[in-house]
């Protein structure tokens, strides 16, 4: 693992956290994206060598909307980013934690994603990210 890529943050209205956070971090959302799979509507503040992503549903059926419901805004999850997502996943398989997804998916801000299972991290959802290259 390398840096914390970004810390994902749970939000209900995209428009008025993307002003909240542009006053609070000093600085516009980079871009923002809708990712359909997800059922999200993200946005992307550069923080430094990290980075805060914004998530809101889509859609009732969307995870961001079950967190909201259950535990209210706020952090959903944190983002290491990775060199070889594949290497990683299997080595953190076999080292016992529970991977939500069986091979990486596509994920918002051009990377391929693996999300480990909260209860393998002490509550906290974490998920591997690698920058998509070229040639895959
Ligand atoms: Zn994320």
């Amino acid at each position: 693992m390398q840096k914390i890529e970004h810390l994902g943050i749970a939000v209900s209205n995209l428009d008025a956290a993307n002003a909240l956070y542009a006053k609070l971090l000093g600085t516009m959302p980079y871009k923002t994206e809708r990712v359909e799979s997800e059922g999200v509507n993200t946005s992307f503040f550069q923080v430094g060598e990290s980075k805060i992503e914004l998530l809101e549903a889509t859609n009732p059926d969307s995870p961001i909307a079950k967190f909201i419901a259950k535990k209210g805004e706020g952090i959903h999850h944190i983002a290491f980013d990775v060199d070889d997502i594949h290497a990683e996943m299997r080595r953190l398989q076999a080292e016992g934690f529970v991977l939500l997804n069986e091979a990486p998916k596509r994920g918002a801000d051009n990377k391929l994603v693996c999300f480990i299972h909260p209860k393998s991290a002490n509550g906290v959802l974490v998920e591997l990210c690698q920058e998509i290259r070229e040639a895959e």
